[in-house]
């Protein structure tokens, strides 16, 4: 891709790491970021769109520009084993060393459909302050992937440690080993979604990307000791086949062992692989029931709205520990200490009740009146809710359950960079929230499908039709096999 220095958000660079001058006297740079070492002539940009050649150096464009940041539950990112309900603040950016062609965020990863007026501006220091401001205890670097956002990514992560902030990296970790070393030195959780066990899926669907490599880093990570869980959209027709799942489940528990987490995740249509249905459940619970009865302790089923499948069970007597439903959970069978209340054993949960907040006020904040209401749609079971507010103070939303008589109302909050949070179906009973937030404030519902950030509308049906539209225009861009 070329820079084009008529694009607002390629007309500010910083030098990139992790690159080197070709060695054949050309101006040619190669980027050692990830495996593609894209080779970049001067004036082009590599795979990702994001890292240019600039007169014979390698610069990032993308430094501090995120997409709008969200406060989310840590479940969001299949993590499932480390504070369970934390509050975090998700930050995606723009571009991906990836180009799959059912990228669920494409409108962000894929640079050459971005909305340019989606881009955002933050320092390091506005999101330590955010997460300070808020209370919010863990950062998590999500959406596209945060891969090709390196630079900004370690600063900031340095930055979060000294404040004992912790961070979260959710990857399809194609990244070569010296910045994954980076990583591991300044990341707490890992989050990986490895696509396939097949380097032909790899190959075919995600623009030449290759499957070793991956295998490689998350062996290294793993190593490390560093907090990892593993992810696998189950892509109709294309790796959801029990004989591939069985050969997913056999690698990591030949490389990881049996207790490092992995979560099979429903897909929904996107980007350029429309023509498609979502993963039928019963697919997505025969991976979790084949990981379960290979020996893998802890298979969670995601993007799943239904009781059950996503519970933490007590190793030892298979109590339920942690309950979920959607993104979110409940501690419900734990002792203050940590342990199993029904038979005392050390949780495999890090932190496990350290994602538990005192419940903010029930009541209305002073002066807030202006509510609405929305109803969960057989499509969208989460909403982000985004407010129009002062950015210089905390603005109060207050969320209430409709439909059912058990579950307590909650008071979230935003400020600083943060103006967009989700909340998602609870229980199954339950029919819609309605929020109440300030006079002053302004709020705005957008549907979201599973956990992508994209695609979000206020309409979901005519969202989808209109992707329908973009999939026709955009085939001249299907990667190539
Ligand atoms: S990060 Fe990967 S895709 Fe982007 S320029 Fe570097 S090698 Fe190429």
């Amino acid at each position: 891709m070329k820079i084009d220095p008529t694009v607002s958000w390629m007309q500010e660079r910083r030098p990139a790491s992790h690159w080197e001058k070709s060695r054949d006297g050309s101006a040619q740079v190669i980027c050692n970021l990830s495996p593609r070492h894209c080779r970049i002539d001067d004036g082009q940009t590599g795979h990702c769109g994001v890292r240019g050649n600039v007169g014979g150096e390698l610069f990032t464009f993308n430094y501090g520009k995120s997409v709008e940041a969200t406060m989310e539950f840590i479940e969001t990112e299949a993590v499932n084993h480390f504070r369970p309900g934390a509050k975090i603040l998700s930050l995606g950016n723009i571009g991906c060393m990836m180009s799959c062609d059912f990228c669920q965020n494409w409108r962000t990863s894929q640079v050459r459909h971005l909305d340019p007026a989606e881009v955002r501006r933050y320092s390091p220091q506005d999101i330590i302050d955010t997460c300070k401001m808020l209370g919010i205890k863990v950062i998590s670097w999500t959406y596209n992937d945060p891969v090709v956002w390196h630079e900004f990514v370690v600063e900031t992560s340095r930055m979060a440690q000294r404040e004992g902030i912790a961070t979260l990296y959710k990857s399809a970790f194609y990244i070569e080993t010296e910045a994954v070393d980076e990583l591991i030195d300044c990341i707490d959780i890992f989050s990986i979604s490895l696509k396939s066990i097949e380097d032909r899926f790899y190959r075919k669907f995600t623009g030449g990307a290759h499957l070793q490599p991956i295998l490689d880093m998350i062996r290294r990570v793993h190593a490390s000791g560093r907090h990892l869980e593993i992810s696998q959209l189950l892509v109709t027709d294309r790796n959801d086949a029990e004989e591939e799942t069985r050969r997913t489940n056999a690698w990591i528990l030949e490389n990881l062992g049996d207790r490092v987490p992995l979560h099979y995740v429903a897909f929904h249509p996107a980007y350029l692989y429309m023509a498609t249905t979502r993963t039928p459940p019963e697919v997505v619970l025969r991976a979790r029931q084949l990981a379960l009865e290979a020996g893998i302790k802890y298979c969670y089923a995601g993007n799943m709205f239904r009781e059950g499948v996503a519970d933490t069970r007590c190793p030892a007597c298979g109590a339920t520990t942690v309950s979920r439903f959607g993104l979110n959970a409940r501690p419900v069978g734990l002792r203050a200490d940590g342990c199993c209340s029904q038979c005392g054993t050390q949780s495999d949960v890090k932190d496990p009740l350290g994602g538990v907040e005192p419940d903010a006020s029930h009541d209305l904040p002073p002066g807030a009146t202006r509510s609405g209401e929305f109803l969960w749609h057989r499509e969208a079971n989460s909403v982000h809710i985004e407010v129009g507010a002062d950015p210089a103070s905390v603005c109060p939303i207050r969320v209430e359950r409709l439909g059912t008589g058990d579950v307590a109302a909650r008071t979230y909050f935003v400020g600083g960079i943060l103006r967009r949070i989700i909340v998602s179906r609870q229980t199954d009973d339950e029919t819609g929230i309605r929020v109440t937030i300030p006079d002053k404030a302004t709020f705005t519902f957008y549907p979201v499908l599973d956990r992508a950030h994209f695609p979000v509308s206020e309409d979901i049906d005519s969202e989808l039709s209109g992707y329908r539209k973009d999939r026709e225009a955009m085939a001249a861009h299907q990667p190539s096999e």
